[in-house]
Parts: structure tokens; C-alpha cells; sequence
């Protein structure tokens, strides 16, 4: 892992009504890093990820990404500028097969579609869907549904991937494998904002966390020492 930031939010907020959902949010991530965002429910995590992914327009703040401000930009400027992102709930294209799924995305980006039938069983090898890759997607298990999830956000060649509760339903060892995954898919060089529910799911993996508490971020640092800190506890366990 380098020290040389990727993306930096720079005090991004965001008001929904009376309800302020993200406040004034700071951090960076390194590039080639796995960093958690933790927080209980309603905490601003989905709203911090659409803000960056171009979802839901920022109130104020930036958000530098490569040394360009994309605060404002649209969900395919956002993509096309080197991120992508996976959905709590994955949408796979139904009526197309597993392979087809994945040649869309990268096809979209470059128009080659040889180049993107080869990505796509890159991506389906690489995901362990090679039994699976002329079904159609929307017959697939839930977790094989979120594989393509993931193969459709890798598909567009991403310098940073956001992940949503990548293992919400996920048995044990589906985790298990999706770690794994998410390890390899760093391991190629690409950076990961992961948000997650499960405690040893984000310990296992994240080199870093943040924890988000009502809109703002509360701590930051190494996955064992965030955890144990007090008011990180508080705001999982307490009654506020
Ligand atoms: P969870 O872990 O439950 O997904 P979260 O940390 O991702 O929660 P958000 O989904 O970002 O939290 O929600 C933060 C707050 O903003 C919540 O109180 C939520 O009800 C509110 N909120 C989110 N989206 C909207 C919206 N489109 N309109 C109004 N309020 C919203």
C-alpha cells in the first residue's frame, strides 16, 4: 500500500429535509488500501457512497478523486472517470445470461466486443462462474447474483470500487469466499471503500476503518484499536 491519496472527501454534506444525513464528512483513501466504513443504521454510510459515486448531489463540500474535484458529476462521468460501485440489493440485467451481463459494461466503455467477450471470461474464471455463465442472471442464488455484481463493477475497469454489504444473507463460507475475492480484486490494483455490517468481515479485511455516527465520521484508524475505543462502542451499543 502507498501513501499517495486516490480519493480525498474533502467536508461533504448532505440535507434531506429537516434531517441532516452526512455532515461536513472528511477522509481520504490511499491508493491500493481496503478501507471500511462502519456506522449503525442511518448513520449516512449509503448516502457518503452516493454522494461519491454521483448518485445524490452533495450540498457542499469535495470530492477530489485523482486530483480532480467530480463533486456534482454524474454517475457515468463518475464511472468513466475510474469508479465504480456495487448495490446493497444487486440487479443483474434479467433475460441476459451471466456472460452477457458482463460484456455490457466493459462494452460500453470501449465498443471492442472481442476485447469484451475475453474480459467477460476473465471475470467469470475469475469469480468461480463458469458453470453458470450462459444462465440467465436472473435465475441465479443470491449470492452468485452479487458474484456478477461484482464482475459488472470490475467489468468497467475501475481504479476504486465502492462495495455495499457485499455479504448481507451471505451463509459463513459465502463470506468467506467474497473476502477472499475482495482481497484478489485489491491485489489487481484496485482500491476498495467497503461498507459493511459484519464485524468480522470488515476486520478481516479493511487495512483501515472510518465509523460514521449520526452524518459524521467519529474515529479513524486500525480495525482493532477503532473498535475498541468508547465512543465507537457507544454509538453501536448505546442508546443515542
Ligand atoms: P444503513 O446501514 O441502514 O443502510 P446508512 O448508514 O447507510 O444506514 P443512510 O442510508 O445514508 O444511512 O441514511 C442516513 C439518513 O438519511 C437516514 O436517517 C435515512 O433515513 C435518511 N435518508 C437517506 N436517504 C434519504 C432520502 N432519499 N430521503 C430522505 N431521507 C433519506
Amino acid at each position: 500500500m502507498s501513501t499517495d491519496v486516490l480519493l480525498s472527501v474533502e467536508a461533504i454534506s448532505k440535507r434531506y429535509g429537516g434531517l441532516q444525513a452526512v455532515k461536513d464528512l472528511s477522509f481520504d483513501l490511499r491508493r491500493g488500501e481496503i478501507l471500511g466504513l462502519l456506522g449503525p443504521n442511518g448513520a449516512g454510510k449509503t448516502t457518503a457512497f452516493n454522494m461519491i459515486a454521483g448518485y445524490v448531489r452533495t450540498d457542499a463540500g469535495r470530492i477530489v478523486f485523482e486530483g480532480r474535484d467530480i463533486a456534482g458529476a454524474k454517475p457515468w462521468a463518475v464511472c468513466a472517470a475510474g469508479i465504480a460501485r456495487t448495490f446493497q440489493l444487486s440487479r443483474p440485467f434479467g433475460g441476459m445470461t451471466v456472460r452477457e451481463n458482463l460484456v455490457v459494461g466493459h462494452l460500453e466503455k470501449t465498443r471492442d466486443r472481442a476485447a469484451s467477450l475475453r474480459m467477460a471470461d476473465e471475470l467469470i474464471d475469475f469469480l468461480g462462474l463458469q458453470a453458470l455463465a450462459d444462465t440467465d442472471a436472473e435465475l441465479l442464488t443470491a449470492f452468485d447474483r452479487r458474484k456478477v455484481e461484482l464482475g459488472r463493477a470490475l467489468s468497467t475497469k475501475p481504479t476504486l470500487l465502492l462495495m455495499d454489504e457485499v455479504v448481507a444473507g451471505a451463509t459463513p463460507q459465502e463470506a468467506q469466499t467474497m473476502v477472499g475475492l475482495v482481497k484478489r480484486v485489491r491485489d489487481r490494483g484496485v482500491t476498495v471503500l467497503i461498507i459493511e455490517h459484519v464485524m468480522k468481515v470488515i476486520m478481516g479485511l479493511s487495512d483501515r476503518v472510518i465509523v460514521m455516527h449520526h452524518g459524521q465520521l467519529i474515529a479513524n484508524g486500525q480495525p482493532q484499536a477503532v473498535v475498541r475505543e468508547p465512543h465507537v462502542l457507544k454509538a453501536y451499543f448505546g442508546d443515542d
